[in-house]
């Protein structure tokens, strides 16, 4: 199943199943300009059980990161306004404080790979959004499990 694609699924999923009680919540900041984008893919993380913080820009996500709290992932837009994810990738890995929060590009650019590898960042998803390979990478990427 995808997001993203014209059809713009949604599926209706478990509420709650990676957040039993008492458990720790995965808390991820989703950066994304385009709003079917940001509101599909927020709604299907929450609805598995996370906090989503949304940003629209990376100045945005910069102001977001530093208000707190720490998400245990980025998902990170490469192509906005404003800031893009190259620059906001940038400002990230000159904050100390920021550096070593996990980050996904998600892009429909199809040298993703390489950008990835450029931007130092271990993960990508390309456009449209696999769900199965976006709903793995909190527990691939969180280290407070
Ligand atoms: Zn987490």
């Amino acid at each position: 199943m995808q997001v993203g694609s014209r059809r713009g699924v949604v599926p209706s999923l478990a509420p709650e199943r990676h957040a039993p009680h008492g458990a720790h919540v995965h808390r991820i900041l989703l950066v994304e300009d385009s709003s079917d984008l940001r509101e599909a893919m927020g709604a299907v993380l929450t609805t598995e059980g996370y906090e989503v913080d949304i940003a629209r820009d990376g100045d945005e996500a910069l102001s977001r990161l530093r208000a707190g709290p720490r998400p245990c992932m980025i998902l990170l837009d490469l192509f906005m306004p404003v800031m893009d994810g190259r620059q906001f990738r940038a400002e990230q890995r000159s904050d100390p404080a920021l550096a070593r929060i996990p980050v996904i590009v998600v892009s429909a650019d199809d040298k993703l790979a390489e950008a990835a590898r450029t931007l130092g960042v271990a993960h990508w998803l390309t456009k449209p959004v696999d769900l199965n390979a976006l709903l793995a990478l909190p527990a691939r990427c969180c280290d407070a499990v």
